[in-house]
């Protein structure tokens, strides 16, 4: 059977990194490559470079103001150029880029059959023009397969008359990513530069809060309100460290060190690599974010987590209570961060949930189902 794993973005890299690797386990079975669009560059290659992956086909899509005009057509004529050359059986795609919407819509038109992982998850929001609803629904349609992270996204599928045999609960890959990551991040003759920085600012006195963000609905006021919000939680709590990889989207920048430069315990630092990341988020307290990965990984670690969006695609990680959604509402970020870092009882019960993201074997779950395809 062959195979053919696209993705182009940092967080679709991360959860199609285990997936690859353990196709590749099995290659006596499979022929399966590699086509990255490189729908985020550098990011993207940090995480190929960490899980050891070499693309087999490299489009190098990623252009200086960037829109989605230009990328969705970008991609599927070239994704044309690499179904015809490789002719694959399955075509996999991860969640809701571009590049998975745009390269569904290309393998449809090959004839392939189309396996969507991390499928099924729905804001029923489709609000023009932030495309990720949309990229979702899209691919949901084209899909033959869906891998499913939880038995919420399953009934999204059941819902919209998708059959109960196309369907696979599989878990979420990202867990089987932090696992193989947090392993090798802990080994001891693992090196990495980044990690060797963020030492110093890892002191036994202060607690970490760490904070992401980059979703385009937030971007103007939200980020305002944010930055606002972190502001005051640093200088009420001179005991926290806050650290911030902040993205390298313009309208994150901007905002962020023009509010948050001067604040004496709020780092601000650039994007981390994905190894890094991970060993961050264990030494850290509680975790701000909008991220989707973010709110997946983070209880694996025991990690509470406050999401930065007013509705989630994730409802199962609030209904598990290991996320709270505070929204960009100043005073409530400001309320809910002061409520763990004061609370013992609220921090340990939300520390202690069970993830329901699953147990990090989506990956051999998805092999087995296509080896009996
Ligand atoms: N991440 C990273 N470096 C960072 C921030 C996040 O490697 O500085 C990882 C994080 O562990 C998660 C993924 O990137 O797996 C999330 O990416 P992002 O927040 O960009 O996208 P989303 O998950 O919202 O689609």
């Amino acid at each position: 059977k062959k195979n053919l794993i696209v993705f182009g973005t940092r967080p679709e890299a991360i959860k199609m990194a285990p997936l690859v690797k353990e196709f590749l386990k099995h290659s006596d079975k499979f022929d399966t490559k590699v086509c990255v669009t490189a729908q985020h560059r550098e990011m993207l290659d940090q995480v190929l470079s960490f899980f050891e992956i070499i693309p087999d086909y490299d489009l190098d899509l990623m252009k200086p103001n960037q829109n989605l005009y230009n990328l969705t057509s970008d991609i599927i004529l070239n994704l044309k150029l690499v179904l015809e050359d490789f002719q694959p059986d399955y075509v996999y795609v991860h969640g809701d880029t571009t590049t998975t919407m745009a390269t569904s819509l290309a393998a449809f038109y090959s004839g392939a059959i189309i396996c969507h992982v991390e499928a099924g998850l729905r804001t029923f929001n489709m609000k023009s023009p932030f495309p990720e609803e949309m990229n979702r629904c899209v691919t949901g349609v084209l899909s033959t397969i869906h891998f499913s992270p939880t038995e919420t996204s399953k009934n999204n599928l059941l819902r919209e008359n998708k059959s109960e045999n196309s369907i696979l609960i599989t878990g979420n890959t990202v867990i089987d990513a932090l696992k193989f990551s947090v392993e090798k991040v802990n080994t001891t003759n693992y090196v990495d530069q980044q990690i060797e920085d963020l030492k110093p600012l890892i002191k036994e006195n202060k607690r970490i809060i760490l904070v992401t963000g980059h979703r385009r609905e937030n971007h103007g006021q939200g980020f305002i309100n944010i930055c606002e919000a972190l502001k005051q939680i640093a200088l009420d709590n001179p005991n926290t460290q806050i650290i911030y990889p902040v993205h390298l989207n313009p309208n994150v920048q901007k905002p962020v060190y023009e509010l948050l430069n001067q604040v004496d315990n709020i780092k601000l630092i650039s994007p981390l690599s994905y190894p890094a990341f991970v060993w961050l988020m264990d030494k850290s307290y509680l975790i701000i974010t909008d991220s989707g990965g973010v709110q997946e990984e983070a209880p694996s670690l025991g990690k509470p987590v406050l999401v930065m969006r007013d509705t989630t695609e994730r409802p199962e990680a609030v209904d598990a209570g290991t996320v709270i959604l505070v929204g960009t509402d100043k005073t409530k970020i400001v309320d809910k961060t002061q409520k763990l870092l004061n609370d013992h009882d609220s921090y340990s019960n939300m520390s202690k949930c069970h993830n329901p993201y699953g147990d990090g074997s989506a990956c051999e779950k998805i092999v087995e189902y296509i080896f009996n395809h």
